[in-house]
């Protein structure tokens, strides 16, 4: 097969894997470039990365994955020094700053993992490539490999995929947990003990939709993962139905609501300093799809509001529906030179469509506006139709809420 055929069916392959921060672009129709997804560097620059896979050739039987041994459709591979030579080229005409290497498993665990170390030897070693790599790890690997692994890339994902080992047992026999979880637990303790390995972490993915967990076992999920092994970020990849239903029979189109909605609770976890129970109150299994999960813990604690803004703390301005981590700094700043008003909140950037009911700007209310939750919430409530993707691009701590 001709490299140019190879390189179209190995781009769309890489497109299933999530752990890069655009993939969430793979739905789109234009307006992407095939093979590009971008991802945040150490520092935090945004980087632009050939996202692709060294085969789509796979000894296993994922049931929720395309690649898996028994769908049809063609097989392919590229070398080592085919990926390493796109890569540089690609590189040297501005095209991408890095790479995201990803692989089916073609022979073994080991072989698809040396086939992708090989690859990215090349780059560093004989190409003295400096860009971006993310590698994906392959579960079941020697540590061996992980550690060279660890010291060529910039970041590393070993995909968790399924949220709980029963689904794992039941729609990828093939692997278990512990070949997931133990070169996640290597990866994180070498990247603490060792300067120069991992320096930008390394992430997972889960996959919804495919398997019965509720959000809330997702949450807690991801709430462990992140205490355990320091993890960049997790990426919540709706399932994309193969077009077999034998396995994952009942899912007809992709739950993206459900994706955004957790990205959405991830965030609040993150950067907006919620509990998992103020996230997914006791008792409460799903997330609201109707509202995003802060407008929704803002109307469960309505006693919690109106906060005065003049006096707020930081953690209590990021509770305030329309207002996120950049505009409550810039509350705490101003305030200091003057008593705000409303005029000033909308010149700080805090989004008053949702922030006004919740807040009081020197004891004052906006008047006429409703001030109980059953009334507030059609204000808040975003249509369910058409679900937005969650703005990936914008920097670590942007405004979303
Ligand atoms: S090992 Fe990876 S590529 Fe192979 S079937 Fe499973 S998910 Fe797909």
């Amino acid at each position: 097969m001709e490299l140019v055929d190879r390189l179209k069916i190995l781009t769309a392959g890489a497109r299933y894997d999530a752990s890069c921060v655009s993939s969430g672009s793979r739905r789109k129709k234009a307006g992407g470039s095939m093979g590009i997804c971008h991802s945040w560097t150490e520092d935090g620059r945004c980087v632009s990365l050939l996202k692709i896979l060294q085969t789509n050739d796979c000894i296993y039987n994922c049931r929720y994955c395309v690649h898996r041994t028994d769908t049809d459709g063609p097989r392919t591979s590229l070398s080592a020094r085919e990926i390493a030579e796109l890569t540089v080229n690609f590189y040297r005409r501005n095209y991408i700053e890095g790479l995201f290497l990803s692989s089916a498993v073609r022979g073994s665990p080991a072989q698809a993992m040396e086939t992708m170390l090989a690859s990215v030897k090349i780059l560093r070693e004989e190409y003295k490539f400096p860009g971006y790599i993310h590698l994906k790890g392959i579960p079941g690997v020697d540590e061996s490999l992980l550690k060279k692994a660890g010291y060529f890339a910039d970041r590393m994902s070993v995909n968790i995929e399924l949220p709980s080992a029963e689904s794992l047992k039941k729609l990828a026999p093939q692997k278990k947990p512990a070949d997931i979880f133990n070169p996640m637990h290597f990866l994180e303790k070498n990247r603490r003990e060792e300067k120069g390995f991992l320096g930008a972490g390394q992430s997972t993915q889960l996959i919804i939709g495919a398997s019965p967990e509720s959000d809330r076992e997702i949450i807690s999920l991801a709430s462990y993962l992140y205490g355990k092994f320091s993890l960049s970020r997790i990426f919540y990849s709706a399932y994309m139905p193969t077009g077999d239903p034998r396995y994952i029979p009942g899912v007809q189109n992709p739950p993206l609501l459900r994706e955004h909605r957790l990205y959405q609770a991830d965030w609040l976890f993150r950067f907006y300093h919620f509990s998992f129970d103020e996230i997914i109150p006791p008792g409460q299994n799903d997330l609201e799809t109707e509202l995003d999960p802060k407008s929704a813990w803002a109307l469960r604690n309505f006693w919690f509001f109106p906060v005065e803004v003049n006096q707020a703390s930081y953690r209590e301005l990021l509770k305030i529906p329309g207002i996120g981590p950049v505009s409550a700094r810039r509350i705490i700043k101003a305030r200091k030179e003057r008593t705000l008003d409303f005029s000033h909140l909308k010149k700080l950037g805090i989004i008053m469509k949702r922030a006004c009911f919740f807040v009081t700007c020197g004891g004052r209310r906006i008047p006429g506006l409703p001030s109980d939750p059953d009334h507030i919430r059609p204000f808040l409530t975003m249509p369910v139709s058409r679900p937005r993707q969650p703005r990936l691009f914008a920097p670590p701590g942007g405004e979303r809420f």
